[in-house]
């Protein structure tokens, strides 16, 4: 230490807080650190995290540097940021989370990208399109649909009326909450036909492939959201039944699935007697949505 410089821990700052927790998320072996490091830094503070490059001088008090603390120990056990801050962006529109909701990816986005470019070929968004959303979870992509859509109305189901009120909820924060119906059920058991579209990210991970699950997604994605039987095609035969009667002529399906289990739903969809499948591959390359039209008998 110099001589004659002031003892004890130099006053915390924002730039500070952020590389100490930086430091500890690599020594965790997070891959994220130096993000996650970022948003959790600001979050104690109340900032938001552009802060921690725009002014990283901002003194940070003893209280926002505890809560800091509290934060970095949650995602050192495995919690996913998201979690921590009760929200994830998806479409860029923030989403309320709960223990309910399974938490948004980024490669759902395709399947939102895929159902807006078959409304596009099929009548365009400004119709009246009347869709359900199987398995809505925190209505993402319900609720990127209807922002989109302008005259587009859905019906959003889900097993869990926990995560009924959080869709509907997020429905109201983007402003398409009149538009936004929310149905307690299994799959589309509830709804009459007249559907233009049904979309779903449905739960598609064979049970056994659990313990190979990041503990991000084991330990905070909801079980209901993630694992289906039968090698985790068995929501995807109950959505091309349910589909294939609830859809009208003309209609079509689009579902997310697992990067190996595009033959397997291609199959399924057929075997429903749906025509015109294609199988639509994500940012990273990988397949991840089916979609399928359904024509008249
Ligand atoms: N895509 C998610 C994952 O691999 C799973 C979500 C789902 O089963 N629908 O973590």
């Amino acid at each position: 230490m110099t001589p004659g410089a002031p003892q004890g821990d130099p006053p915390e700052t924002l730039g500070r807080l952020a590389a100490s927790l930086r430091a500890a998320f690599r020594a965790a072996g997070l891959d994220t650190a130096a993000l996650d490091a970022r948003i959790l830094a600001a979050h104690a503070a109340g900032v938001d995290a552009d802060r921690v490059v725009l002014d990283p001088e901002r003194p940070v008090s003893p209280e926002e540097g505890a809560r800091a603390a509290g934060l970095m120990e949650r995602r050192i056990a495995g919690e996913p940021v998201g979690r921590i801050l009760g929200e994830r962006e998806f479409w860029g529109l923030a989403f309320a989370l709960s223990a309910e909701t399974l938490e948004p990816r980024p490669d759902t986005e395709t399947l939102v990208e895929r159902v807006l470019s078959w409304c596009d070929a099929r009548g365009g968004r400004e119709r009246a399109w009347r869709f359900a959303d199987v398995g809505t979870g925190s209505g993402c992509i319900a609720v990127a649909l209807l922002c989109e859509l302008p005259n587009a109305r859905a019906v959003a189901v889900d097993l869990s009326q926990s995560a009924l009120v959080t869709a509907q909820a997020n429905a109201a924060r983007h402003g398409v909450a009149a538009r936004f119906s929310a149905v307690c059920g299994d799959f589309a058991d509830a709804l009459a036909p007249g559907f233009d579209m049904l979309v779903s990210n449905p739960p598609y991970i064979a049970p056994q492939e659990r313990e190979a699950l990041s503990r991000e997604v084991r330990l905070f994605d909801p079980p209901l959201a993630l694992f289906a039987k039968d090698n985790g095609l068995a929501a995807y035969r109950r959505i091309a039944t349910e589909a294939g009667r609830i859809l009208v002529d003309g209609g079509f399906a689009m579902v997310e699935i697992g990067a190996a289990q595009a033959a397997d739903v291609t199959g399924i969809l057929i075997a429903a007697g749906f025509q015109d499948i294609a199988v639509f591959q994500d940012l990273g390359g990988r397949d991840r949505v089916a979609g399928a039209l359904r024509i008249a008998k």
